[in-house]
Protein backbone atom coordinates (compact mmCIF):
# COMPACT_ATOMS: atom_id res chain seq x y z
CA UNK A 1 0.00 0.00 0.00
CA UNK A 2 0.85 3.86 -0.33
CA UNK A 3 0.05 6.89 1.20
CA UNK A 4 -2.66 9.33 -0.70
CA UNK A 5 -4.77 12.42 -0.33
CA UNK A 6 -8.16 11.80 -0.86
CA UNK A 7 -11.26 14.32 -1.28
CA UNK A 8 -14.51 13.32 -0.66
CA UNK A 9 -18.03 14.97 -0.53
CA UNK A 10 -21.01 13.99 1.01
CA UNK A 11 -24.91 13.83 0.42
CA UNK A 12 -24.77 17.79 0.72
CA UNK A 13 -21.57 18.40 -1.60
CA UNK A 14 -19.39 19.39 1.83
CA UNK A 15 -15.58 18.44 0.66
CA UNK A 16 -13.69 16.27 3.13
CA UNK A 17 -9.65 15.48 3.10
CA UNK A 18 -8.25 12.43 4.16
CA UNK A 19 -4.92 10.92 4.31
CA UNK A 20 -5.47 7.29 3.53
CA UNK A 21 -3.51 4.08 2.69
CA UNK A 22 -4.88 2.99 -0.96
CA UNK A 23 -2.85 -0.05 -2.97
CA UNK A 24 -2.55 -0.42 -7.30
CA UNK A 25 -6.01 -1.76 -7.28
CA UNK A 26 -7.14 1.47 -6.28
CA UNK A 27 -5.91 3.25 -8.74
CA UNK A 28 -8.01 4.42 -12.20
CA UNK A 29 -7.72 3.08 -16.00
CA UNK A 30 -4.21 3.75 -17.56
CA UNK A 31 -1.30 1.37 -19.31
CA UNK A 32 1.64 2.82 -17.50
CA UNK A 33 2.37 2.87 -13.12
CA UNK A 34 4.69 5.43 -11.89
CA UNK A 35 6.19 5.63 -8.50
CA UNK A 36 5.92 9.20 -7.75
CA UNK A 37 9.14 10.57 -6.65
CA UNK A 38 7.97 14.34 -6.50
CA UNK A 39 4.62 16.48 -6.97
CA UNK A 40 3.94 20.14 -6.38
CA UNK A 41 1.01 22.25 -5.17
CA UNK A 42 -0.15 24.48 -7.92
CA UNK A 43 -2.84 27.26 -7.66
CA UNK A 44 -5.28 24.82 -9.30
CA UNK A 45 -4.69 21.98 -6.73
CA UNK A 46 -5.45 24.82 -3.96
CA UNK A 47 -8.79 25.21 -5.44
CA UNK A 48 -9.41 21.72 -5.85
CA UNK A 49 -8.05 20.68 -2.27
CA UNK A 50 -10.46 24.04 -0.51
CA UNK A 51 -13.08 23.26 -3.04
CA UNK A 52 -12.77 27.18 -3.63
CA UNK A 53 -13.33 26.20 -7.65
CA UNK A 54 -14.90 23.18 -9.39
CA UNK A 55 -11.27 21.24 -10.08
CA UNK A 56 -12.30 17.94 -9.06
CA UNK A 57 -15.24 16.53 -11.45
CA UNK A 58 -15.13 13.17 -10.00
CA UNK A 59 -15.15 11.76 -6.52
CA UNK A 60 -13.48 10.72 -4.10
CA UNK A 61 -10.22 11.54 -5.70
CA UNK A 62 -6.49 11.77 -5.70
CA UNK A 63 -5.80 15.65 -6.29
CA UNK A 64 -2.46 16.82 -7.90
CA UNK A 65 -1.95 17.89 -11.28
CA UNK A 66 1.70 16.92 -11.80
CA UNK A 67 4.12 14.49 -10.45
CA UNK A 68 7.62 13.16 -11.66
CA UNK A 69 9.05 9.69 -10.56
CA UNK A 70 10.30 6.34 -12.09
CA UNK A 71 7.57 3.78 -13.92
CA UNK A 72 7.30 0.69 -11.99
CA UNK A 73 4.79 -1.16 -14.50
CA UNK A 74 4.16 -0.53 -18.42
CA UNK A 75 2.12 -2.43 -21.14
CA UNK A 76 2.78 0.63 -23.40
CA UNK A 77 5.12 0.20 -25.64
CA UNK A 78 6.90 3.96 -25.46
CA UNK A 79 8.10 3.37 -21.82
CA UNK A 80 9.79 0.69 -20.27
CA UNK A 81 10.27 -0.53 -16.32
CA UNK A 82 12.85 2.57 -14.50
CA UNK A 83 12.50 4.90 -17.14
CA UNK A 84 12.09 8.35 -15.47
CA UNK A 85 8.83 10.55 -16.19
CA UNK A 86 6.75 14.03 -15.72
CA UNK A 87 3.25 14.40 -15.68
CA UNK A 88 1.46 17.54 -16.34
CA UNK A 89 -2.61 17.65 -16.91
CA UNK A 90 -4.79 15.80 -19.33
CA UNK A 91 -7.03 15.87 -16.59
CA UNK A 92 -4.70 14.13 -13.85
CA UNK A 93 -5.78 15.75 -10.44
CA UNK A 94 -9.82 16.89 -11.74
CA UNK A 95 -11.34 13.67 -13.36
CA UNK A 96 -8.41 10.90 -12.83
CA UNK A 97 -6.66 9.85 -9.58
CA UNK A 98 -3.60 12.30 -9.31
CA UNK A 99 0.07 12.92 -8.00
CA UNK A 100 -0.59 13.41 -4.31
CA UNK A 101 -0.25 9.50 -3.90
CA UNK A 102 2.52 7.15 -3.62
CA UNK A 103 1.72 5.55 -7.29
CA UNK A 104 -0.01 6.79 -10.40
CA UNK A 105 -1.63 4.68 -12.84
CA UNK A 106 -2.18 6.90 -16.61
CA UNK A 107 -2.29 6.84 -19.93
CA UNK A 108 1.47 6.78 -21.37
CA UNK A 109 0.88 9.42 -23.87
CA UNK A 110 0.30 12.05 -21.40
CA UNK A 111 3.64 10.83 -19.99
CA UNK A 112 7.07 13.30 -21.09
CA UNK A 113 10.75 11.50 -20.35
CA UNK A 114 12.06 13.72 -17.23
CA UNK A 115 15.25 15.53 -19.37
CA UNK A 116 18.60 13.82 -18.10
CA UNK A 117 19.92 17.00 -16.43
CA UNK A 118 17.22 17.15 -14.28
CA UNK A 119 16.07 15.23 -11.24
CA UNK A 120 12.66 14.95 -9.91
CA UNK A 121 12.36 17.42 -7.44
CA UNK A 122 13.64 20.11 -10.32
CA UNK A 123 10.69 18.98 -12.73
CA UNK A 124 8.56 19.73 -9.86
CA UNK A 125 10.24 23.10 -8.85
CA UNK A 126 9.47 23.54 -12.55
CA UNK A 127 5.87 22.36 -12.42
CA UNK A 128 2.65 23.14 -14.04
CA UNK A 129 2.60 26.58 -12.84
CA UNK A 130 7.06 26.46 -14.77
CA UNK A 131 5.94 24.71 -17.87
CA UNK A 132 3.21 26.78 -18.61
CA UNK A 133 5.52 30.12 -17.89
CA UNK A 134 7.40 28.62 -20.91
CA UNK A 135 4.40 28.32 -22.63
CA UNK A 136 4.06 32.06 -22.30
CA UNK A 137 7.16 32.60 -23.37
CA UNK A 138 7.63 30.55 -26.18
CA UNK A 139 4.07 32.51 -27.66
CA UNK A 140 5.57 35.59 -27.36
CA UNK A 141 8.69 34.96 -29.26
CA UNK A 142 6.40 33.33 -31.91
CA UNK A 143 4.80 36.64 -31.65
CA UNK A 144 7.96 38.59 -32.38
CA UNK A 145 7.99 40.39 -29.21
CA UNK A 146 12.00 39.60 -28.65
CA UNK A 147 14.20 41.63 -26.00
CA UNK A 148 14.74 44.65 -28.60
CA UNK A 149 10.85 45.44 -28.86
CA UNK A 150 10.75 46.47 -25.57
CA UNK A 151 10.27 45.81 -21.63
CA UNK A 152 7.68 42.72 -20.92
CA UNK A 153 4.90 42.71 -17.89
CA UNK A 154 4.97 39.93 -15.29
CA UNK A 155 1.68 39.98 -13.73
CA UNK A 156 1.36 38.08 -10.22
CA UNK A 157 5.35 37.80 -9.91
CA UNK A 158 6.09 36.42 -6.61
CA UNK A 159 3.80 33.54 -7.69
CA UNK A 160 4.60 30.16 -9.29
CA UNK A 161 4.15 30.82 -13.17
CA UNK A 162 5.10 34.67 -12.13
CA UNK A 163 8.52 34.11 -10.16
CA UNK A 164 9.35 31.60 -13.19
CA UNK A 165 8.68 34.00 -15.72
CA UNK A 166 10.63 36.12 -14.44
CA UNK A 167 13.49 34.29 -14.18
CA UNK A 168 13.55 33.38 -17.96
CA UNK A 169 12.71 36.67 -19.34
CA UNK A 170 15.57 38.00 -17.82
CA UNK A 171 17.98 35.12 -19.05
CA UNK A 172 17.02 35.89 -22.24
CA UNK A 173 17.81 39.45 -22.19
CA UNK A 174 14.40 40.72 -21.58
CA UNK A 175 13.87 44.40 -19.97
CA UNK A 176 11.37 42.52 -16.59
CA UNK A 177 8.78 44.61 -15.00
CA UNK A 178 7.32 42.96 -12.27
CA UNK A 179 4.14 43.14 -11.00
CA UNK A 180 3.58 42.36 -7.27
CA UNK A 181 1.09 42.73 -4.60
CA UNK A 182 3.72 42.02 -1.95
CA UNK A 183 6.09 44.99 -1.52
CA UNK A 184 8.31 42.66 0.72
CA UNK A 185 8.89 40.20 -2.51
CA UNK A 186 10.78 43.59 -4.61
CA UNK A 187 14.35 41.72 -3.56
CA UNK A 188 13.55 38.34 -4.01
CA UNK A 189 11.90 39.39 -7.45
CA UNK A 190 15.26 41.60 -8.74
CA UNK A 191 17.36 38.65 -7.83
CA UNK A 192 15.46 36.63 -10.54
CA UNK A 193 16.09 39.07 -12.93
CA UNK A 194 13.48 41.88 -12.79
CA UNK A 195 14.83 45.23 -13.96
CA UNK A 196 11.88 47.14 -12.31
CA UNK A 197 8.76 46.08 -9.57
CA UNK A 198 6.00 47.51 -9.77
CA UNK A 199 2.68 47.81 -7.15
CA UNK A 200 -0.48 45.59 -7.87
CA UNK A 201 -2.59 48.17 -7.15
CA UNK A 202 -1.11 50.39 -10.36
CA UNK A 203 -2.67 47.69 -12.37
CA UNK A 204 -6.01 46.83 -10.45
CA UNK A 205 -8.33 50.12 -11.11
CA UNK A 206 -11.21 50.12 -13.75
CA UNK A 207 -9.27 49.60 -16.88
CA UNK A 208 -9.39 52.47 -19.26
CA UNK A 209 -9.02 52.20 -23.19
CA UNK A 210 -6.07 52.50 -23.59
CA UNK A 211 -3.12 53.90 -21.55
CA UNK A 212 0.49 54.78 -21.68
CA UNK A 213 2.31 52.79 -23.63
CA UNK A 214 4.48 50.92 -21.19
CA UNK A 215 5.33 47.18 -22.34
CA UNK A 216 5.85 45.19 -25.25
CA UNK A 217 4.66 42.13 -24.01
CA UNK A 218 3.23 40.74 -21.20
CA UNK A 219 2.41 37.53 -19.48
CA UNK A 220 -0.57 37.71 -17.27
CA UNK A 221 -1.58 34.82 -14.08
CA UNK A 222 -4.16 37.53 -12.86
CA UNK A 223 -7.11 38.10 -15.50
CA UNK A 224 -9.55 40.73 -14.51
CA UNK A 225 -8.73 44.39 -14.64
CA UNK A 226 -5.43 43.50 -14.03
CA UNK A 227 -4.94 41.88 -17.43
CA UNK A 228 -7.38 44.73 -18.96
CA UNK A 229 -4.73 47.08 -18.00
CA UNK A 230 -1.90 45.37 -18.95
CA UNK A 231 -3.66 44.81 -22.52
CA UNK A 232 -4.53 49.06 -22.38
CA UNK A 233 -0.81 49.39 -21.83
CA UNK A 234 0.62 47.39 -24.36
CA UNK A 235 2.54 49.52 -27.25
CA UNK A 236 1.75 49.61 -30.48
CA UNK A 237 1.67 45.91 -31.97
CA UNK A 238 3.05 43.62 -28.70
CA UNK A 239 1.09 40.74 -27.43
CA UNK A 240 -0.14 39.50 -23.91
CA UNK A 241 0.12 35.84 -23.15
CA UNK A 242 -3.00 35.22 -20.65
CA UNK A 243 -2.58 32.11 -18.55
CA UNK A 244 -4.58 32.51 -14.79
CA UNK A 245 -7.04 34.05 -13.10
CA UNK A 246 -5.19 34.50 -9.50
CA UNK A 247 -7.48 38.18 -9.72
CA UNK A 248 -10.73 36.61 -10.91
CA UNK A 249 -12.03 35.03 -14.45
CA UNK A 250 -13.56 38.37 -15.85
CA UNK A 251 -12.09 40.58 -18.55
CA UNK A 252 -13.63 44.05 -18.39
CA UNK A 253 -11.91 45.80 -20.58
CA UNK A 254 -12.33 47.54 -24.17
CA UNK A 255 -11.32 46.31 -27.94
CA UNK A 256 -9.26 49.52 -28.18
CA UNK A 257 -5.77 47.56 -27.86
CA UNK A 258 -7.23 45.32 -30.42
CA UNK A 259 -8.30 47.73 -32.77
CA UNK A 260 -6.40 50.83 -32.30
CA UNK A 261 -2.98 49.33 -31.76
CA UNK A 262 -2.80 45.80 -33.46
CA UNK A 263 -2.39 44.27 -29.47
CA UNK A 264 -2.88 40.79 -29.66
CA UNK A 265 -4.31 38.94 -26.77
CA UNK A 266 -2.59 34.96 -26.80
CA UNK A 267 -4.53 32.71 -24.89
CA UNK A 268 -2.54 30.24 -22.69
CA UNK A 269 -3.61 26.36 -22.08
CA UNK A 270 -1.28 23.40 -20.30
CA UNK A 271 -3.47 21.08 -19.89
CA UNK A 272 -4.30 19.94 -22.96
CA UNK A 273 -1.17 21.59 -25.01
CA UNK A 274 0.13 19.10 -27.50
CA UNK A 275 3.03 16.36 -26.97
CA UNK A 276 5.34 18.07 -29.47
CA UNK A 277 4.63 21.72 -27.45
CA UNK A 278 5.14 20.17 -24.09
CA UNK A 279 8.37 18.42 -25.07
CA UNK A 280 9.68 21.57 -26.44
CA UNK A 281 8.63 23.59 -23.70
CA UNK A 282 10.79 20.95 -21.50
CA UNK A 283 13.81 21.46 -23.73
CA UNK A 284 13.56 24.95 -23.59
CA UNK A 285 13.26 25.06 -19.46
CA UNK A 286 16.36 23.26 -19.33
CA UNK A 287 17.82 25.62 -21.26
CA UNK A 288 16.79 29.01 -20.15
CA UNK A 289 15.93 28.45 -16.93
CA UNK A 290 18.94 29.26 -14.58
CA UNK A 291 19.21 25.94 -12.01
CA UNK A 292 20.32 28.74 -9.45
CA UNK A 293 17.14 30.71 -9.68
CA UNK A 294 15.19 27.65 -9.69
CA UNK A 295 15.93 26.21 -6.24
CA UNK A 296 15.94 29.96 -4.92
CA UNK A 297 12.48 30.13 -6.20
CA UNK A 298 11.32 27.15 -4.90
CA UNK A 299 10.68 25.44 -1.15
CA UNK A 300 10.76 21.79 -0.38
CA UNK A 301 7.89 20.74 1.77
CA UNK A 302 7.07 16.92 3.25
CA UNK A 303 3.60 15.05 2.11
CA UNK A 304 1.97 16.45 5.10
CA UNK A 305 2.08 19.90 4.23
CA UNK A 306 0.02 19.68 1.43
CA UNK A 307 -3.10 20.72 2.49
CA UNK A 308 -2.09 23.75 4.30
CA UNK A 309 -0.30 24.67 1.34
CA UNK A 310 -3.40 24.11 -0.69
CA UNK A 311 -4.74 26.52 1.76
CA UNK A 312 -1.94 28.93 1.56
CA UNK A 313 -1.65 29.28 -2.59
CA UNK A 314 -5.47 30.14 -2.88
CA UNK A 315 -4.80 32.81 -0.17
CA UNK A 316 -2.06 34.39 -2.09
CA UNK A 317 0.70 33.61 0.39
CA UNK A 318 2.87 31.16 -1.06
CA UNK A 319 6.10 32.64 -2.94
CA UNK A 320 7.95 31.03 -5.93
CA UNK A 321 7.27 27.38 -6.25
CA UNK A 322 6.09 25.01 -3.71
CA UNK A 323 7.82 21.17 -3.91
CA UNK A 324 6.86 17.64 -2.30
CA UNK A 325 9.04 15.31 -2.40
CA UNK A 326 7.23 11.92 -1.36
P1 LIG B 1 0.33 31.34 -7.37
O1 LIG B 1 1.66 30.79 -7.06
O2 LIG B 1 -0.66 31.49 -6.29
O3 LIG B 1 0.54 32.74 -8.11
C1 LIG B 1 -0.51 33.65 -8.31
C2 LIG B 1 -0.05 35.04 -7.94
O4 LIG B 1 -1.04 35.97 -8.35
C3 LIG B 1 0.10 35.25 -6.45
O5 LIG B 1 1.33 34.82 -5.96
C4 LIG B 1 -0.03 36.76 -6.36
O6 LIG B 1 1.20 37.35 -6.80
C5 LIG B 1 -1.07 37.06 -7.44
N1 LIG B 1 -2.42 37.15 -6.87
C6 LIG B 1 -3.04 36.27 -6.04
N2 LIG B 1 -4.27 36.68 -5.74
C7 LIG B 1 -4.45 37.85 -6.39
C8 LIG B 1 -5.53 38.79 -6.46
N3 LIG B 1 -6.67 38.58 -5.81
N4 LIG B 1 -5.36 39.88 -7.23
C9 LIG B 1 -4.20 40.10 -7.89
N5 LIG B 1 -3.15 39.26 -7.84
C10 LIG B 1 -3.28 38.15 -7.11
O7 LIG B 1 -0.38 30.45 -8.50
P2 LIG B 1 0.28 29.76 -9.80
O8 LIG B 1 0.32 28.29 -9.57
O9 LIG B 1 1.47 30.50 -10.21
O10 LIG B 1 -0.88 30.02 -10.86
C11 LIG B 1 -1.15 31.36 -11.27
C12 LIG B 1 -2.40 31.41 -12.12
O11 LIG B 1 -2.18 30.75 -13.35
C13 LIG B 1 -3.59 30.71 -11.48
O12 LIG B 1 -4.77 31.42 -11.77
C14 LIG B 1 -3.60 29.37 -12.15
O13 LIG B 1 -4.87 28.79 -12.14
C15 LIG B 1 -3.15 29.75 -13.54
N6 LIG B 1 -2.54 28.65 -14.30
C16 LIG B 1 -3.06 28.37 -15.52
C17 LIG B 1 -2.50 27.41 -16.31
C18 LIG B 1 -3.05 27.19 -17.68
O14 LIG B 1 -2.91 26.10 -18.20
N7 LIG B 1 -3.63 28.19 -18.28
C19 LIG B 1 -1.43 26.66 -15.83
C20 LIG B 1 -0.89 26.98 -14.58
C21 LIG B 1 -1.46 27.98 -13.82
P3 LIG B 1 1.82 38.66 -6.08
O15 LIG B 1 1.72 38.40 -4.61
O16 LIG B 1 3.20 38.75 -6.61
O17 LIG B 1 0.95 39.81 -6.51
Amino acid sequence: TFKALLVSRDENKTQSVDMVELSEDDLMEGDVTVAVEATTVNYKDGLAITGKAPVIRRWPLVPGIDFAGTVIASDNAQWKVGDRVILNGWGVGETHHGAFAGRARVKGEWLVPLPAAMTPVDAMAVGTAGYTAMLCVMALERHGITPERGPVVVTGAAGGVGSVAVSVLSKLGYHVIASTGRPAEAGFLQELGAAEVIAREELEAPAKPLGKERWAGGIDAVGSNTLANVLSMTAYGGAVAACGLAGGMDLPGSVAPFILRGVSLLGIDSVMAPREIRLEAWRRIGQDLDHGKLTALSTLMPFDAIVNAAHDIVAGKVRGRLVIEM
